[in-house]
Parts: C-alpha cells; sequence; structure tokens
C-alpha cells in the first residue's frame, strides 16, 4: 500500500513499548495480586495479538498447574476466573518442562508443525486454536507460574519477537508480585497484634468507624464492649511474664470463640481487648459480656505444671445512646469497664448504669 515497511515497523514497535511502559505503570502500582494478573492478562492479550491469555499458578509441589485467569476469545468449557482448571504438568513434557527446571523444548506450538508435542496440539485444537506461545513467570527466584497466549488459525503462528515481549511481560509480572506480596504481608503486620493474631487498636478503630457511618444511614444500633483482665499484674508478678503471655492468649481465644463473624475484636492495649457488635442493642451486648466473663472465669489456663484461673471485667456502650463516635463509644465503654473495677471485678457493667459511681 507504498508505506515504507521501516517505518511501519517502527510504529509498530512505538506502540509495544508505549503498552509497555503503560503496563509497567498498572504493574508498579498495583496492590493486590488479583487485579494485578487480570489487568497483565488484557494488556498482553493487546501486546501479542492474542485470541487469548491466561494466566496459570504451578501448585502441589509443581506437580500441577493451576489456571487462575482466561480472557479473550475462550474455548469451549473455558471459564474467566474457572474454579478448577488444572493441568498436571508432566501431560506436557516438550513445553513445560521449562516450568520445573528442565532445558526449554517448545515455547511455541503450532498445531501444523509435524514435530509439534501431542498433548499441546490436542490441547489447542479442542480449544479452537493454532498455536500457541508459554512463558514462565519467576517469583522470588523460583518459577511460580505460566503466562499462555494463543491465537486462532488466521493469525500467523507466535514469533521470536513475540517470545521477547512476552519476557519483557513477565519480568514486569514478578516485580509486580513482589510488590503486592510485600504489600499484603505489611498491611497484615500493622493490623495484626503479634502476641494473640487478634487485629490491633488501628484496625478496630478503622472498622468502628465505618461501622458507624453505615450505622448513621440504616439507623441500626452498635454495641462495644471493653474487657479488661482482673489483677493482671498479679499474675505477671505470681507467675512470671510467659505465663502472663499465655494467659493472654487464651483470653483472646474465649473472646474470638464466643464471637460472631459480624463482630469485630481486637486487642486494644496490654490486657485490654474491644469487641464491636453492629446491629447489637446494649441488652444483647450485655448478655455477650455476660458470656464472655464466664467463660473466662471457666476457663483455667494451664501454664507449665500449673492452673491458672483468671476473671475479667467487661464495660458496655451503645451507639447512638450512649455517644456518636468512636471516640465517645470508646469512651463510654471504658467507664463502664472502670466502674465494673471499682465495684470490685468479673462483673458487666453498662454505661449509665445505677451502680456506677462516676
Ligand atoms: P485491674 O484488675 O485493675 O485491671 O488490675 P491489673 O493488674 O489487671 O491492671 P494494671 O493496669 O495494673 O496492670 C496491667 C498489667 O498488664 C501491667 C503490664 O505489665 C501487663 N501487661 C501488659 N501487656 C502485657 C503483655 O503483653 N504480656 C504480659 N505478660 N503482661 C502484660
Ligand atoms: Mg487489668
Ligand atoms: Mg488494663
Amino acid at each position: 500500500d507504498g508505506t515504507d515497511p521501516a517505518l511501519a515497523r517502527e510504529d509498530q514497535d512505538n506502540a509495544v513499548l508505549s503498552a509497555l511502559v503503560r503496563l509497567a505503570a498498572l504493574i508498579t502500582s498495583s496492590r493486590g495480586a488479583t487485579d494485578l494478573i487480570e489487568t497483565v492478562a488484557e494488556t498482553t492479550r493487546e501486546l501479542l495479538n492474542a485470541a487469548s491469555v491466561s494466566i496459570s499458578r504451578l501448585e502441589d509441589d509443581r506437580t500441577i498447574l493451576r489456571t487462575l485467569i482466561n480472557v479473550g476469545s475462550l474455548g469451549p468449557g473455558e471459564q474467566r476466573r474457572p474454579a478448577h482448571e488444572t493441568y498436571q504438568v508432566a501431560d506436557f513434557p516438550e513445553s513445560l518442562a521449562f516450568l520445573v527446571g528442565q532445558p526449554v523444548q517448545r515455547v511455541v506450538t503450532d498445531v501444523n508443525d509435524p514435530r509439534a508435542e501431542a498433548a499441546e496440539v490436542a490441547l489447542l485444537r479442542s480449544l479452537g486454536k493454532s498455536s500457541s506461545l508459554k512463558t514462565k513467570i519467576i517469583l522470588d527466584g523460583r518459577v511460580w507460574g505460566e503466562l499462555w497466549a494463543s491465537r486462532e488459525s488466521a493469525a500467523p503462528s507466535f514469533n521470536n519477537h513475540d517470545s521477547d515481549v512476552a519476557k519483557v511481560i513477565v519480568a514486569l509480572v514478578s516485580a509486580g508480585l513482589a510488590q503486592a506480596a510485600a504489600w499484603q504481608a505489611m498491611e497484615e503486620r500493622v493490623s495484626t497484634d503479634l502476641l494473640t493474631g487478634l487485629h490491633n487498636r488501628h484496625f478496630l478503630e478503622d472498622s468502628f468507624e465505618r461501622e458507624l457511618i453505615q450505622a448513621e444511614r440504616s439507623g441500626h444500633h452498635v454495641s462495644v464492649i471493653m474487657g479488661d483482665l482482673d489483677h493482671f499484674k498479679r499474675v505477671n508478678d505470681r507467675y512470671g511474664h510467659l505465663a502472663g503471655d499465655q494467659v493472654l492468649r487464651v483470653f483472646s481465644n474465649v473472646l474470638k470463640n464466643f464471637a460472631r463473624a459480624s463482630d469485630i475484636l481486637c486487642r486494644y492495649g496490654g490486657e485490654e481487648f474491644l469487641l464491636v457488635l453492629p446491629g447489637v442493642t446494649e441488652e444483647g451486648a450485655v448478655e455477650r459480656a455476660e458470656q464472655f466473663r464466664h467463660a473466662t472465669e471457666a476457663t483455667p489456663v494451664s501454664s507449665g505444671d500449673r492452673l491458672i484461673t483468671v476473671t475479667a471485667s467487661f464495660g458496655v456502650a451503645t451507639y447512638p445512646k450512649h455517644g456518636r463516635t468512636t471516640v465517645e463509644l470508646i469512651g463510654a465503654a471504658d467507664a463502664a469497664l472502670y466502674s465494673a473495677k471499682a465495684e470490685g471485678r468479673n462483673r458487666v457493667h453498662l454505661c449509665g448504669d445505677p451502680h456506677q459511681s462516676w
């Protein structure tokens, strides 16, 4: 059509380059592996002019390849996010050998190539495709999985240039996966209490805030229970800090066991624990706190050859009656807890109870 082939080639290279730059920006700003994989699959399909792209992860000691996503024109039975699409690596000894450390045999398969791997050809035919390109994805120096691209019979088979582009893509994916994993670990670390494995107060304050915003819209109650071990300092003094730590773990398990799925539970401070109960009235919350109190008393903690019995006191406050903000409500529950302590410990007080001494 009269255009200079060198210029056409340059245009094509520029398009690939700018798509790669876009992909790099997306990948490096991504914080979750799931979104990342979806973006990568879609962009790769464009970049490689592929009919479909799949990303799969190696599992079960590298014997199984599990497909996480399929995009593009899918074959019969293929799903975008398959629940159970797996392949035995051993069934593709030539085209998947590179996943398990064997020398690369076949990166590209063409159904018309008489030397092509029979299993891969059969797979391509069953999906209505004519060629495939496989590239391994590395994470932390180990093979993590595979990027698979396919073309239909109207398109030419994949070539070395496609394979090079795919290699650049998977290098970006590796960086993105490593970053997503680091981000997730960091998020978990900053919202978790190490001793008990419960959420910490920073996590709770954020989710409590969100619950109150919802409650304001829908008009439902939100209760908060503050629990504190009685005479915990004596436990440390008498049995040592390791025994004290064990008491904290057991107490947190008691709370966990009696908490419902909708409750938000955290270790608020040293031996103080906070529960937010969405949709629970003050009567309901007092009843729940009584359960916690009773279970604590009934659960001795074994430390070495001793059994340590502990009790706890609880303060209860409810939105909107006792406060409208997280600070007001936590303060109200804390005041009720203080009054339970003042009255002799091992009891539950509701904010504003007549027996509150403040
Ligand atoms: P009260 O019945 O009034 O609550 O008395 P208490 O002794 O339980 O309360 P106090 O606030 O005087 O002491 C709390 C103790 O909890 C002091 C602190 O050393 C201990 N503590 C806080 N965090 C930890 C922890 O992670 N492990 C252990 N073993 N002890 C802790
Ligand atoms: Mg205490
Ligand atoms: Mg305390």
